[in-house]
């Protein structure tokens, strides 16, 4: 089957997200795709339709080692929930962790070379024997993921965004169909959850990503970022540039 973005666009285009991520797990990658999931805010809704397509998928989730704690209590509620049954948990190195972190403090100096060892290295490992994954980003969370496609190319693999067009009530609406649980940072005014020292609360008329590293220019971890610091593209694979996240 073509692995080419734009035969995949052609076919795939105005496809709703079950029947897409449909295709993609059982036909275009069948046995070479993950899901990776932060299990943050709208993370349940993904897990949601993967779960009803085939609960073995491979489910990737980053535990940076700096996550809130809710959100682990609530990654397991959802695990036993949907029955997912691969999940697999996505750690730093703890040779990294200690030579490059010992403290634990270096989001707070060097954010993009923490995201980097936390989050970048550890996913490049484990999507090893992937040819493709699903993310779960939309493109009206912030300006940066305002042109967000729904297929790219990324180290040599094809990345799949099927909720790229999706607005807020849209989320809100599969929640209520589906009656499933809300993270319980998001009563709290949490509408985009990482890691817990570079999230903060959302005020009503800000862009949800608004939170994540408040203050600084830095908007992606850089699991999504090609070598020259943008967000990926085109068909020209790039790989992840040395500091990570810009
Ligand atoms: S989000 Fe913050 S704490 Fe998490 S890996 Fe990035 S810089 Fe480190």
């Amino acid at each position: 089957m073509t692995t080419d973005l734009h035969d995949l666009s052609e076919k795939y285009r105005g496809v709703a997200a079950f029947d897409l991520l449909q295709a993609m797990i059982e036909r275009q990658f069948a046995g070479r795709i993950a899901l990776v999931s932060s299990f943050g805010a709208d993370a349940a809704v993904l897990l949601h339709m993967v779960a009803k397509i085939d609960p073995a998928t491979p489910v990737l989730f980053l535990d940076t080692h700096k996550l809130f704690a809710e959100t682990k209590t609530y990654k397991q509620q959802l695990v036993t929930g949907f029955g997912l049954t691969d999940v697999r948990v996505i750690s730093p190195l703890a040779e990294n962790e200690r030579d490059l972190d010992g403290n634990g403090v270096l989001w707070a100096s060097e954010p993009g070379r923490c995201c980097y060892f936390r989050k970048v290295l550890p996913l490049q490992r484990a999507l090893e024997g992937f040819d493709a994954w699903i993310t779960g980003r939309k493109q009206y969370q912030n300006i940066e993921r305002s042109q967000l496609p729904q297929f790219e190319r990324a180290d040599q693999r094809i990345k799949i965004n099927p909720l790229m067009g999706w607005q807020p009530d849209q989320v809100a609406e599969y929640f209520k169909i589906h009656d499933l649980q809300p993270h319980p940072l998001v009563a709290a005014g949490y509408p985009s959850i990482g890691c817990k020292p570079c999230t903060s609360p959302v005020a009503p008329h800000e862009d949800p990503r608004a939170g994540r590293w408040r203050g600084s220019d830095k908007t992606e971890c850089g699991i999504h970022l090609s070598a020259d610091g943008k967000m990926t593209r085109s068909a020209t694979v790039q790989a992840p540039r040395a500091q990570g996240c810009g």
